[in-house]
This record gives structure tokens, C-alpha cells and sequence, in this order.
């Protein structure tokens, strides 16, 4: 096969405006963090439709072409690293929502619009998806869902898997699985759209989806609450649950060593609270009626203070306030901006025992003479704690040395080496800390029937 043919071939499907190659890729990257790397790749494909790409996987299982999907590009794991052997699709150009059905509360969308698109427009309707986090202004709905995206809301709405009605899947021969139905129950056989939602793109295409979205919540309330210990940060959750009546939608604990930066960063010199206190934790609150779930958490925050489970709250005022005190959990490029290099973690462990781990890293890290922080932050409720080391060299050596800190204890403690960021590139070594050797031999053997040419995102996950 000439590489001539195989160009044509996809001209043929999308015509020339729709393959770049040559120097049209330096304009293109495989990371929003890094732009100024130009993209490796033998050609990007662009398709507009669903039977463009079904056409693409045509020719490029006949030519064993090996393909690397791009999503918006923000995925933490090293998953969209393409070389020159390979072929990069991206569905930027699919990127419409087709339909907003308001009875079901249903979105249908293309896998390329952005996710602050599509929460945008369920929120016009008075609807609500609540998939977020801090890369929605990129990310788009196929890579959310091809990673099973979490974020600031999973342990009250679940993560992406809970969010996914229906799904199209073009697969690598071509063949195209579609269910675009918008069912909450269907327990007919397997449930093959979960086979896809995080998995990285090694499967199939996403190229459509079916969204479940909840009625818009009438009131938002949001505090920031400091606390002495650990302890009480795990007592306050559960407490908070019990009292709220549902109602709770976020919890989010910063250790201080973030809490400080970040503050400095978003509020200068004028602290919503005082930078002494080892843990801070950003909650929320979603319920029906401003003013009395106002009432309710001030009188609830108030009793906490008095039994001493927390030392100080901040409630905020006004929607703009809270936008502010949510920057401190959205925003952490601040943290990163003060990194030389930075290495990120998402790590899952029963939530007890968290304190223990992370004491453990630190003092590990803290032997890694190229090690200068680890800002620890994460999502509390869900039990998932994101660590981004900062270190004064870069280089495999160093990055084996911090991942073997970090992962290495997660098997003792039955937790994850990901939560939510999955496992591309960077993780794929340490799989077996959270997957046993029967499980990422079932993971091989699916990957081998769905694809056995092996030309879907190869080399990633396993
Ligand atoms: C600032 C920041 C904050 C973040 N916060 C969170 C967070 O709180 N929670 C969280 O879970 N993640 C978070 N992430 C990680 C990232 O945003 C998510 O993983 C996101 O879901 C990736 O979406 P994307 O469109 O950028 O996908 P990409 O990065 O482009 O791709 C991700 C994977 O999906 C595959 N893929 C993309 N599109 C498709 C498709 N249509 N069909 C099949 N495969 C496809 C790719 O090949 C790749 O393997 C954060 C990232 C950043 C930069």
C-alpha cells in the first residue's frame, strides 16, 4: 500500500479540506497543554458525519491503519499521543445538539460538541447535565464519555456511565452499533454502551450520544468551611448528608498547602478564610428554594461551629460570590502555573483511610530530593484525592520515582491508581496495583475480539 492510496482514498471520503497533512499538522497538537508541539501524525481526518466515519475505519481496517481518536484534547493521561505511522480523527466538525426532548429530559448530540455547550443548552431549558469540571470548556461529550469523566458533582448525580442513555459506536471494521435510545430501563441482554464509556477510545468511535438531564435546581448555596483535622472533615460530610436531606451536591476538601496558593491566587489579599487551618472543603447545596436552603445551611453551619466540627465557614452572599469561591476548586491552573514540572494523580481509596495515604506519600515524596510540592486536593465525597507533584526536573527517572511513590501503596488500601482520569499511556504499568491479572486478561481479550487488528488507539490502556 502506498501511503499515496491511502491519502486519496480518505480524500475521496472527506475531500482535501478534510485531510491535513504536511504542514498544515504543525498549526495542530495532540494536547491543549501543549500547543507548541506540533502534531505527529501521518494526516488528521475531519469528518462531518456519522458515515464519514464509517468510511474512514473502512479503509483504514483494509490498510491496517492504526487511528488515535482527539476528543478536545484535555485528557491528563497521555491518551491522544499520536506518531507518524498513525492517522488522528477528530470529530471537532460533529459537533451540533440534534435534540432536546424536555418530557424525557433527554439531550441527543454529536460525540464533538463541547461540554459547556451542551450544559448551556439544557440549561436554557430549565434542565440541567450534570457532568463538570474544570476542563468543560474544551473537553467535548465523546471524550468525556470515552473516559468516564467524574468531576465536582459524581456523588450526588454519578459519574458519565450514569449519565448515558444511548450511544452510536462506529467500531473498527466499520460496523456501526447504534442505540440512541433514551431509556432509563432497558434490560434486554448486555448493556453495550457501557462496554465504550471509558474506554479510551481503544474500542470504538463514539460519534452520538443520548444525555439524561435533571430538572434545574432553584437554589444554589455554597460555603467554605475550615477544620482541624481529618477527622472532622469525614465526621461533617456524613453529618451534613444526614441533615441536608439530599440537598448536598458538593464537597471538595483542599489540604492547606493548596488552599493557600489557590486563595492568594483567586482572592489576594482578601481571604474568604484564614490560610492557617490543614483543611478547607468547598460544599454545595441544591435544592428548591433559595432562601429557606440559605436558612437551613446557615442554622446547620452555625450548630457546627458550636460543636466544634468545624472552626470557620465562610456562606456566600451572592452568585457571583460563589463563582469566586468555586474558582478555588476549578481553577487549578493557578497551582500548576507555580509548578516548574508537574505531575498530576487521581487516586480512589475508601475515604477513612485517605488521611493515612497521603501522609505516607508526603513523607516519601519528601526523600525525592527533585520533589519541591504535592498539592492535594480532591473530591471528598467520592472518595478521590488528586495530587499534582511539582519537581525541579523532569525525565523518565524521575517520573517512575513519583509514580512508584504514589501508586505502590494503593493495592494495600483496595484503591484505585484512577478514578477518573483513566489509564492512556502514563498509567498503563501500574494497571495491576488496581486490576487483577484475570481482569486485564478479559480487558486483552475484549480488545482483541472488537478489534483484532489492534488499529484503535493503539498501545493505550493495555
Ligand atoms: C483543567 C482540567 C481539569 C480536569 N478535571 C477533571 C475532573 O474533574 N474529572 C475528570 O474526570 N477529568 C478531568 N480532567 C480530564 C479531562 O478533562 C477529561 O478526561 C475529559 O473527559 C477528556 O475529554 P476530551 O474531549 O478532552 O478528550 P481527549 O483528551 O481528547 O481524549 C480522551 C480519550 O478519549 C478518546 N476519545 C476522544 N473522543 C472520542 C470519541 N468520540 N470516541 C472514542 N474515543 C474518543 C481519546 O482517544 C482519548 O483516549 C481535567 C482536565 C483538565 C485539563
Amino acid at each position: 500500500m502506498s501511503q499515496d492510496n491511502l491519502l486519496e482514498a480518505f480524500m475521496g471520503q472527506l475531500g482535501t479540506e478534510g485531510v491535513l497533512t504536511g504542514e498544515a499538522l504543525n498549526e495542530r497538537y495532540s494536547h491543549i497543554w501543549e500547543m507548541d508541539q506540533p502534531l505527529r501524525a501521518k494526516a488528521l481526518l475531519l469528518p462531518r458525519t456519522t458515515e464519514e466515519v464509517i468510511q474512514i475505519m473502512k479503509i483504514c481496517t483494509h490498510y491496517a491503519q492504526p487511528v488515535v481518536m482527539h476528543g478536545g484534547l484535555t485528557n491528563l493521561v497521555g491518551s491522544t499521543q499520536s506518531n507518524e505511522k498513525e492517522v488522528v480523527i477528530s470529530l471537532e466538525r460533529m459537533n451540533r445538539i440534534l435534540e432536546l426532548d424536555e418530557d424525557n429530559r433527554t439531550l441527543t448530540v454529536e460525540a464533538g460538541a463541547i461540554l459547556e455547550n451542551v450544559q448551556q443548552a439544557a440549561w436554557n431549558k430549565n434542565l440541567m447535565f450534570p457532568l463538570n469540571f474544570g476542563a468543560k470548556g474544551s473537553a467535548q461529550i465523546g471524550g468525556a464519555i470515552s473516559t468516564n469523566a467524574g468531576g465536582l458533582k459524581v456523588f450526588k448525580y454519578g459519574m458519565t456511565r450514569n449519565l448515558v442513555l444511548g450511544l452510536e459506536v462506529v467500531l473498527a471494521d466499520g460496523t456501526l452499533i447504534s442505540s440512541l435510545k433514551k431509556l432509563i430501563k432497558d434490560n434486554t441482554g448486555y448493556d453495550l454502551k457501557q462496554l465504550f464509556i471509558g474506554a479510551e477510545g481503544t474500542l470504538g468511535i463514539i460519534t452520538k450520544a443520548v444525555l439524561k438531564l435533571i430538572e434545574k435546581p432553584r437554589s444554589r448555596n455554597s460555603a467554605l468551611l475550615a477544620f482541624e483535622d481529618y477527622n472532622r472533615v469525614v465526621k461533617t460530610l456524613k453529618w451534613l448528608e444526614s441533615n441536608l436531606a439530599g440537598t448536598l451536591s458538593a464537597y471538595e476538601v483542599l489540604w492547606q498547602v493548596t488552599y493557600r496558593p489557590m486563595a492568594a491566587a483567586v482572592f489576594g489579599n482578601n481571604l474568604p478564610l484564614a490560610p492557617e487551618f490543614p483543611y478547607y472543603v468547598l460544599m454545595e447545596t441544591s435544592g428548591a428554594d433559595q432562601e429557606k436552603d440559605r436558612q437551613r445551611l446557615e442554622h446547620l453551619l452555625s450548630d457546627a461551629l458550636d460543636q466544634g466540627m468545624i472552626t470557620d465557614a465562610a456562606l456566600s452572599d451572592s452568585p457571583a460570590q460563589q463563582e469566586q469561591l468555586w474558582e478555588l476548586r476549578e481553577h487549578m491552573d493557578h497551582v500548576v502555573a507555580l509548578c516548574r514540572h508537574d505531575q498530576h494523580f487521581d487516586i480512589s481509596l475508601p475515604i477513612g483511610q485517605i488521611e493515612e495515604y497521603v501522609l505516607g506519600v508526603l513523607m516519601a515524596l519528601d526523600k525525592l530530593p527533585f520533589v519541591r510540592e504535592c498539592y492535594v486536593f480532591g473530591h471528598m465525597a467520592d472518595g478521590n484525592i488528586h495530587l499534582i507533584v511539582d519537581k525541579t526536573k523532569q525525565g523518565e527517572e524521575t517520573i517512575n520515582a513519583v509514580n512508584e511513590v504514589v501508586y505502590a501503596p494503593i493495592q494495600s488500601y483496595g484503591g484505585s491508581v484512577s478514578a477518573e482520569h483513566g489509564i492512556g499511556m502514563h498509567k498503563k504499568a501500574y494497571l495491576h496495583y488496581s486490576r487483577s491479572p484475570e481482569e486485564i486478561r478479559l480487558m486483552k481479550s475484549l480488545k482483541q475480539m472488537v478489534d483484532p487488528l489492534g488499529i484503535l488507539n493503539p498501545g493505550k490502556i493495555v
